[in-house]
């Protein structure tokens, strides 16, 4: 049996609203429904993904302690996932490893789940960080194909604008 932690932390306008997105999941449905719905909420919101993790460990009965800090630049939602099977945990850097991160372990047979928890918390992005190092949460370097990062909000944005359409910072 292996817990699997996967942990997205989602920022700008979006962190609001997947918290109630999140809160909306039929937890009487089956693990694996809860599992896909959550995945389809999360991926839904993929560019304001700022920083995720998926970390792998034995079962414990400790668990796992929610952050003080209230301050909400973002949402951090968590999927952990009881698993009959390993799951793989692959290294994270970017939005994209962390998609398919979240497709490996939202998306596995039924009857390999005996556990699901799906929790998000809004709270301040340097806490989210303080409070799980690296690997559980590691700031994202997003797919950059003709865009660049904003430097203020961290927002990816169009390369050709010259001010960032989140924050309105100059690029
Ligand atoms: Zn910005």
């Amino acid at each position: 049996m292996t817990v699997a932690t996967l942990r997205i932390a989602i920022g700008g306008d979006d962190a609001k609203p997947i918290v109630a997105n999140v809160a909306n999941i039929d937890r009487t449905a089956p693990l694996d429904a809860q599992l896909r719905e959550a995945s389809v909420v999360l991926r839904r919101v993929r560019d304001s993904w700022q920083c995720g993790g998926l970390v792998g460990k034995p079962p414990s009965d400790a668990p796992d302690e929610p952050a003080l800090a209230q301050n909400d630049d973002v949402a951090l939602v968590m999927l952990v996932v009881t698993m009959t099977s390993e799951p793989p945990i692959p290294p994270i850097a970017s939005a994209d490893d962390l998609e398919r991160a979240l497709q490996a372990i939202a998306h596995r047979p039924a009857h390999e789940l005996a556990g699901v928890m799906i929790s998000a918390q809004l709270l301040s992005r340097a806490s989210a960080l303080g409070r799980w190092p690296p690997p559980a949460l590691v700031e994202l370097a997003p797919s950059m194909e003709g865009k660049r990062l904003c430097a203020f909000c961290h927002k990816p944005f169009a390369a050709e604008l010259t001010t960032c359409p989140g924050c309105g910072a100059p690029g």
